[in-house]
């Protein structure tokens, strides 16, 4: 589905921060366009605002931390949120050198939903993914496959889930962040 499979087993699986218990900021862990699409979004708000700036605060998210907001009653989902497929991301305004949230939010989720990007309720309103949420249950089905076919293909045990085996040899495979 749009790569999106492929990318996380060959770019995010094989990354050193995919069990990583906290926040992550780097940008390499999103899908290539899905970066492109917020990078044009974030250029376009300048142009409105050109003393502003706006950064990517956190990409991925592993399943370790996702569980972890979850608990706090942070986030509404337990595993498997689309920062984990390297396909959301939540934004923060630099205002006089200031990191804040409290920027013109309005018409950055409008330009937002212009480059067609997908945003959520008020209640995450800095959060923008790269597919509607009625696509999540199937993207995360791609997922599962593609990682089954690839246990199968390297003679591990089908599991569909990326165990410890599966990363080691999808690093070796893949080995894009060595
Ligand atoms: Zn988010």
């Amino acid at each position: 589905m749009l790569g999106i499979e492929d990318f996380f087993l060959k770019s995010i699986m094989t990354n050193p921060d995919f069990l990583s218990t906290g926040p992550v900021h780097n940008v390499n862990l999103l899908l290539p366009a899905f970066f492109d699409k917020v990078q044009k979004s974030i250029l376009l708000y300048k142009q409105s605002y050109p003393a502003q700036d706006i950064f990517m605060l956190e990409t991925y998210r592993s399943n370790t931390l996702q569980e972890i907001y979850f608990n706090r009653g942070a986030s509404k989902l337990k595993k498997d949120g689309m920062h984990h497929f390297g396909i959301a991301c939540d934004c923060m305004f630099v205002i006089d050198g200031q990191r804040t949230f409290k920027g013109d939010v309005e018409l950055l989720r409008r330009i937002h939903e212009f480059m067609g990007l997908t945003i959520l309720g008020m209640w995450d309103s800095l959060h923008v993914q790269y597919i509607p949420v009625g696509e999540q249950q199937a993207l995360r089905a791609a997922v599962t496959g593609r990682i089954a076919t690839f246990q199968k293909e390297s003679g591990l045990p089908v599991t569909s889930e990326p165990d410890g085996a599966t990363i080691t040899e999808a690093t070796n495979q893949f080995p894009r962040w060595a």
